[in-house]
């Protein structure tokens, strides 16, 4: 059983690299919001981790990992101890660089796979293009600037897109969930949420507005994960409960902003077998998928990426006797609120 759900965001920047603000306001921010677990990605660096900021602040917990980022295919790594040669990686192939990553003992995810960039901000796209690589661990389904950016584009935005800028996110895009099913089948790949800010300043209409301070940036795409015990205070222990949870893909993508999601429930049933998200479960007749909200909202049952049961509700109980990679998307207000990650039934 997992009883604990804690939730932390990935992706964001700091005054090491590109960002606007310190870690010591990011980590302000991150306890004023509640997140349990921030993790810090300046591009390039391991120096907020040489200069001691890998630590529990208060309640939220620092993991210091970094961005590689050559011209295209950004990668973001996590690891439980120094990343050594950081400054040179961005220089290597995409396999190279997940290669390293590996034998380093790290984790490593496809960033933004499918970022457009925006021709009004003069924001080139980032995407990731090698897609020949494996034995990544996982990739970014959802970044908040990906999917924010694209709407500047368009001619008729007004401050609007800046203010309520919940109702000018799209989601997940579909090109980024078919390839991850597809990924899904041949091997595991962990999904995660993004958000990539930076609290940059753009002028709109000659008025400053900051996209998005950390702390509105908090409130959006997070990453809860499902731990059998409680964080240990000793933050060299937490940080590997929380790695190892992403390892295993124990961890779902909530739109923090709609709803708080922790009381979710994704398993897969049958008998005394009871499998979790990460889990492989081997079925011998007919097993139940089980899903459960802490409030309702429209929930999507995905086997090998055919929608297999819909509805809206608190709950869904689906039989099954099909081998297959299932998931959960769950909706609110026609944008995607919870994005599990995968149990796979052999
Ligand atoms: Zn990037
Ligand atoms: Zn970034």
């Amino acid at each position: 059983m997992y009883n604990y759900d804690y939730r932390g965001v990935v992706h964001l920047h700091s005054t090491y690299s590109d960002g606007h603000g310190s870690v010591e306001e990011i980590m302000e921010c991150a306890n004023q919001v509640g997140l349990d677990f921030v993790m810090l990605t300046d591009h390039d660096t391991m120096k907020p981790l040489d200069d001691g900021h890998e630590k529990w602040h208060s309640s939220s917990l620092l993991i210091c990992g970094t961005e590689i980022t050559p011209r295209y295919n950004h990668y973001t790594v996590f690891g439980a101890e120094r990343l050594n040669g950081v400054e040179e990686l961005a220089k290597k192939q995409p396999q190279e660089i997940i290669d390293e990553i590996n034998r380093q003992g790290w984790l490593g995810f496809i960033a933004h796979p499918d970022h457009e960039g925006t021709k009004r901000f003069d924001i080139p796209s980032y995407k990731w293009q090698d897609w020949n690589v494996n034995n990544f661990t996982g990739i970014g389904l959802w970044d908040l600037m990906t999917d924010w950016q694209e709407k500047l584009d368009k001619d008729n935005i007004t401050v609007e897109v800046y203010t309520e800028f919940a109702k000018h996110l799209s989601g997940p895009k579909d090109i980024t969930l078919k390839r991850w099913d597809e990924l899904n089948k041949n091997r595991r790949v962990v999904g995660i949420g993004e958000i990539d800010n930076h609290k940059s300043t753009k002028e709109y209409n000659g008025q400053k507005i900051v996209v998005f301070p950390y702390d509105v940036a908090f409130r959006t795409i997070t990453n809860h994960i499902l731990l059998n015990k409680p964080l240990d205070r000793d933050f060299k222990k937490a940080k590997e409960q929380v790695l190892s949870a992403f390892r295993d893909g124990k961890v779902y993508v909530s739109f923090d902003y709609w709803d708080d999601p922790s009381e979710f429930v994704f398993e897969i049933e049958e008998g005394d077998n009871c499998a979790y998200m990460g889990d492989e479960l081997k079925l011998k007749e007919q097993a139940e998928v089980i899903v459960s909200l802490p409030a309702s909202a429209y929930i999507n049952v995905i086997c090998d990426s055919e929608t297999i049961w819909e509805g809206e509700g608190d709950e869904a109980i689906v039989p099954t006797n099909k081998p297959g990679v299932y998931r959960v998307e769950v909706y609110k207000n026609d944008l995607t609120w919870i994005l599990s990650n995968p149990i796979y039934v052999r």
